[in-house]
């Protein structure tokens, strides 16, 4: 077994674990944003989100919001991000699908890097047919 998440689900890497149920861990990331920077896993493996079947991703969902309630409330946070990362030019790193909570306080400094300077210039109505075509 090749996956450090899996690994950590079998018992076979340690990891300080928050939450655990039949099929969801949740779990201290090694290398936190913030303090009390957690990882939201199924234990199944799944690579990224478009391989995760749909019940498993209700499941998720279900079980996220008890999980950031619950970091944001240990840890004195005001908020909190949620990163889930798909394929390495996204900056997945680990290939087992996870939900990143970050706990957030107003001016930790933490900046997402995620908005151009200047805006990206699209032609929304254009892509957005792109998107719809792709859909049906
Ligand atoms: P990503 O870049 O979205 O794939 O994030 C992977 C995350 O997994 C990073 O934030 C790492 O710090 C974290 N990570 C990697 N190995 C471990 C581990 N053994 N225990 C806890 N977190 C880990
Ligand atoms: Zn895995």
């Amino acid at each position: 077994m090749d996956c450090i998440f899996c690994r950590i689900v079998a018992g076979e890497l340690p990891a300080h674990k928050v939450y655990e149920d039949a099929d969801l861990l949740a779990f201290m990331d090694i290398q936190p944003i913030t303090r009390g920077h957690v990882l939201l896993i199924p234990k199944q493996h799944h690579a990224t989100l478009l391989d995760t079947p749909a019940h498993m991703l209700a499941k998720i969902t279900a079980a996220l919001p008890e999980v950031c309630h619950a970091v944001t409330r240990g840890t004195g946070a005001e908020g909190f991000n949620i990163l889930q990362s798909n394929g390495a030019c996204a900056g997945q790193v680990v290939g087992h699908i996870h939900f990143h909570i970050v706990p957030r306080k107003t001016g930790d400094g933490i900046g997402l890097g995620f908005r151009h300077h200047p805006p990206v210039k699209d032609d929304l109505a254009r892509t957005a047919q792109d998107i719809r075509s792709a859909l049906a």
